[in-house]
């Protein structure tokens, strides 16, 4: 596979953006090489610079549920830039986006919209703090909520892959009141919040952690963290940035019957365009400004295109059999991936919750960030490459979710398996 146009462009690009990329996790650094730019993508499948065909399992990190430039969006969004990009002013679409979330989303009587997860998250926390009036958070090894910097702290894939484990610029007094705990030990939360409950504002989770891989929660952990912030005032935030519209309409929280206090969106409900919200019960929301002073603001939050573009993602969601048709597909794959494995005697531990799923090169039980550090690095990066050799886009780092999207066709999830086939015994040697 020739990739000579995307190597000069890497070399070009390094010499004005750092690393060459706008975030770090595009760089292809876990698994050698250069990232591949992109030309155009289409459906479930990408068209590098050098004109080579991918179907494409990364969905850019988890949003196109529906596959790129589906023209039902595109339409949309068309529709609204010719009416103006942004005012500064409200719109009746960011209603009808409030309406749509609030209908699907137990927890959310009210919501605010934002430019990214990176924003949900931290706004969401700001708003925990505010209405506590505590400093101290809770989160969790491998669970990653954005950049913010009371978040930066033990937080998954990015930084995973890049091998740092604490971020500098975070300073110590905002980093001394993140406090984390290991994923899916309901006891270790238990014995904290006994310690010092009542200096905690919020415990933030990943309900279905995907920046670690895909990590499903265990049996009654959410159950455990809905319990435990309860008994001592702290609210409980599910970053349903990924799960949210993934597994679900109503994300993990309909799906596991445990409803939150507040909860973040972003990914999906953008349909492909720069997006984030936090919402929650109106007691909580109320403390936001105008209403509360908890402060804040954006200059392009709901914005018209971005709310176009998701409002055409969530009504095309909403229709029969979507999810049942992304259950069945995904676990196809899964099936397929995971007779391979065996076949080929490669250890391997799979994980999946509806369209998203994970294949770790382990012989471990998956369920924490310990677990997950036990993969063969090594093994995942000559899988990669032979997996994009066999023109399949993944994830460039083991501690990535897969993503199933609504216009994979049968053909293609067959064309995939045997890749996969292939790519595993090359990568065994
Ligand atoms: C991607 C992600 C974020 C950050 O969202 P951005 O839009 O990239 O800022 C936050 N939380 C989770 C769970 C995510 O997967």
């Amino acid at each position: 596979m020739n990739r000579k146009k995307s190597e000069s462009l890497f070399e070009e690009a390094q010499r004005y953006i750092p690393g060459g990329v706008n975030s770090p996790v595009r760089a292809f650094k876990a698994v050698g090489g250069h990232p591949l730019f992109i030309q155009k993508a289409k459906g479930s499948r990408l068209w590098d610079v050098d004109g080579n065909e991918f179907i494409d399992y990364n969905a850019s990190w988890g949003p196109l549920i529906f596959g790129h430039a589906h023209p039902q969006i595109v339409e949309a969004v068309k529709r609204a830039a010719e009416n103006g990009t942004s005012f500064g002013a409200p719109t009746e679409l960011e209603i009808e986006m409030a309406k749509k979330v609030i209908d699907c989303v137990p927890s959310i009587e009210g919501v605010r919209m934002v430019s990214s997860g990176t924003e949900a998250t931290m706004s969401a926390i700001r708003l925990a703090r505010g209405y506590t009036k505590r400093d101290k958070i809770v989160k969790f090894e491998g669970n990653f909520h954005g950049h913010g910097d009371s978040l930066l702290v033990k937080s998954g894939s990015g930084l995973m892959s890049l091998g740092i484990p604490d971020c500098p610029g975070v300073i110590e007094d905002l980093a001394k009141n993140t406090l984390t705990l290991p994923y899916n030990n309901g006891d270790a939360v238990v014995e904290l919040f006994d310690k010092m409950g009542s200096e905690i504002a919020c415990l933030i989770v990943e309900p279905i952690a995907g920046n670690m891989g895909v990590v499903p929660p265990k049996e009654g952990f959410l159950q455990t963290l809905r319990d435990v912030t309860r008994q001592h005032g702290a609210l409980l935030i599910f970053d349903e940035v990924i799960s949210g519209f993934r597994v679900g309409l109503g994300g993990a929280q309909k799906l596991y019957g445990i409803t939150p206090d507040l909860t973040t969106l972003g990914k999906i409900i953008g349909g492909g365009l720069p997006v984030g919200a936090y919402g929650g019960k109106k007691e909580f929301m109320d403390h936001i400004a105008p209403v509360g002073s908890v402060y804040q603001a954006g200059t392009l939050s709901g914005n018209p295109l971005a709310m176009a573009a998701g409002l055409e993602m969530l009504n095309l969601l909403s229709a029969k059999g979507v999810y049942e048709s992304l259950e069945a597909k995904s676990q196809r794959l899964c099936d397929g991936f995971r007779k391979n494995a065996e076949e080929a005697g490669v250890p391997a531990f799979f994980t999946r919750v509806g369209s998203m799923f994970s294949m770790f090169f382990t012989d471990e039980e998956v369920v924490d960030f310990e677990t997950v550090s036990t993969c063969d690095l090594e093994f995942f990066k000559r899988y990669f490459n032979a997996m994009l050799e066999a023109g399949i886009y993944i994830a460039c780092s083991q501690f990535e979710a897969g993503f199933m999207s609504a216009v994979h066709t049968e053909e293609e999830i067959e064309q995939t398996i045997e890749a996969n086939r292939d790519a595993l015994k090359t990568a065994k040697g």
